[in-house]
C-alpha cells in the first residue's frame, strides 16, 4: 500500500517489444514520441530536426516514408538518428521491405492494406530479419470500406475489428513484435476504442489523439483522451499530435506524463497565476525560467510563487522555490529543500534561480551516481 494510494496508477500488464533499444510495454517506462515533418529525402534536413527532437528528450521519432527516395534517404538517417527510427509506410510493401534495410526500428503499416499474402510474408521477413518491431495503425479516418459498410460509420467496435484483423495477419506470420494503435481525432471515440482494444489484447498499446488540432486545443484535447487513458493504466508509448513544431509535441508529450506522475524529466514547475498581491512578474518570470531551464534533463521540482498566500506551502513540496514578498517590495524568499533559506532582489530573481535549479541538479546528479557505486 503507498503513502498516497490515491495517486497510483494500476498499469495494464502488456507484453513487452523492443522499438531498437527501447522497450515498450510491460514495466518499460512509457515512451514519448513524435515524427518529423521534413521532406524525408532530404536527409540532412531531416537528421537536423531529429537533433532537436532528441534534445528535447524523445525516445522515438517517426518518418514517413511515400516513395523510394525517402527510403534511399533513410539509411543515412537511421545511422545519424540517436533515437529509434519508425517508417511510417502506407500500403506500398516495397517501401517497408526498403525501410527495414534501411536500419529502421519499426515499421508502422497495416498488413491488411499491403495486399497478397506474399507480399506481408516478404515484409514479416524483411522485419525478422533486420530486428525491426511493427505498428499496426488504425485510423477512425480511413477504415475499411467493409467495416464502413457493416457499422454504418467509424465506432470503437469497427477500429477494434480492424487492429485485430491485421494483428491476426502478424500472428499467423509468426510475428508478435507489433503495437497497435486505434487514434481518432474525437477524444471519446478514441477513448472507448482504446479502452476496448486493451480488453482484447495484451499487445502494447500506443496512444493518440490523431489531428488533435494546434498547439493549445490539440494539448488540451490529447490531455484529457491520453489523459484519461494513462490514468487508467492504459497505454504504453504516446505521441500527441499537434499542427507545431514535433519539438513541442515531445514537450507536450513528457508533460501530460509528467502530470500524470509516470514520467519525470527535466524541472517540474509549480506557479501560480498571478494577481494584484504578486510581488513580482510571475508570467514573465515563468516564461524566462522555462526558457532558461529547458537544459535541465534531470527531475527536479521549483516552485515560483507570486506572494505568502500559497508561496511557504507550494514550497514545501519542491527543490528550489521563490516566493514573492508583496507588492512593491522589490524582493522574495528563496526556499531551499522546502525551508526558507534567505531573501534576494527580485532584479536577480530569474539568474539566481537558474543558477540554483543547475546546482540542484548537479547534487541530485552526484547522489544518484553515489548510490549507483554503493554496493
Ligand atoms: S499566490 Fe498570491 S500572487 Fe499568486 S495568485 Fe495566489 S494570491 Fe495571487
Amino acid at each position: 500500500m503507498s503513502v498516497r494510494a490515491y495517486r497510483d496508477i494500476h498499469r495494464r500488464n502488456s507484453r513487452q517489444i523492443h522499438v531498437g533499444p527501447v522497450a515498450v510495454g510491460g514495466d518499460a517506462p512509457i515512451s514519448v514520441q513524435t515524427m518529423t515533418n521534413t521532406v524525408t529525402a532530404d536527409a540532412k534536413a531531416t537528421i537536423d530536426q531529429i537533433r532537436r527532437i532528441e534534445e528535447a528528450g524523445a525516445d522515438i521519432v517517426r518518418v514517413s516514408c511515400p516513395d523510394q527516395e525517402s527510403t534511399a534517404a533513410m539509411k543515412a538517417i537511421c545511422r545519424a538518428a540517436r533515437i529509434p527510427v519508425v517508417a511510417d509506410i502506407h500500403f506500398h510493401y516495397k517501401r517497408a521491405i526498403e525501410a527495414a534495410e534501411a536500419g529502421a526500428a519499426c515499421l508502422r503499416i497495416n498488413p491488411g492494406n499491403i495486399g497478397s499474402a506474399s507480399r506481408v510474408r516478404e515484409v514479416v521477413k524483411a522485419a525478422k530479419d533486420h530486428g525491426c518491431a511493427m505498428r499496426i495503425g488504425v485510423n477512425a479516418g480511413s477504415l475499411e470500406q467493409d467495416l464502413m459498410e457493416k457499422y454504418g460509420e467509424p465506432c470503437p467496435e469497427a477500429m477494434v475489428e480492424s487492429a485485430l484483423a491485421h494483428a491476426g495477419i502478424l500472428e499467423d506470420n509468426g510475428f508478435r513484435e507489433y503495437k497497435i494503435s486505434v487514434k481518432a481525432s474525437d477524444p471519446f471515440l478514441a477513448v472507448a476504442a482504446y479502452q476496448a482494444l486493451a480488453k482484447a489484447t495484451d499487445c502494447p498499446l500506443h496512444l493518440g489523439i490523431t489531428e488533435a488540432g494546434g498547439m493549445i486545443s490539440g494539448t488540451v484535447k490529447s490531455s484529457i483522451g491520453m489523459g484519461a487513458l494513462l490514468w487508467s493504466g492504459i497505454g504504453d508509448t504516446i505521441r500527441v499530435s499537434l499542427s507545431a513544431d514535433p519539438v513541442e509535441e515531445v514537450r507536450v508529450g513528457f508533460d501530460i506524463l509528467k502530470a500524470l506522475a509516470l514520467r519525470a524529466r527535466g524541472v517540474n514547475i509549480v506557479s501560480c497565476p498571478s494577481c494584484a498581491r504578486q510581488g513580482f512578474d510571475v508570467i514573465d518570470t515563468v516564461k524566462l525560467l522555462e526558457e532558461r531551464l529547458k537544459h535541465i534533463t534531470t527531475p527536479m521540482s521549483l516552485s515560483i510563487i507570486g506572494c505568502v498566500v500559497n508561496g511557504p506551502g507550494e514550497a514545501l513540496g519542491t527543490d528550489v522555490g521563490f516566493t514573492g514578498g508583496g507588492a512593491g517590495k522589490g524582493h522574495g524568499q528563496v526556499y531551499l529543500n522546502g525551508e526558507p533559506a534567505y531573501r534576494i532582489d527580485n532584479e536577480i530573481l530569474v539568474d539566481h534561480i537558474v543558477e540554483l535549479c543547475e546546482k540542484k541538479a548537479a547534487e541530485i546528479e552526484a547522489n544518484r551516481g553515489k548510490s549507483q557505486a554503493a554496493p
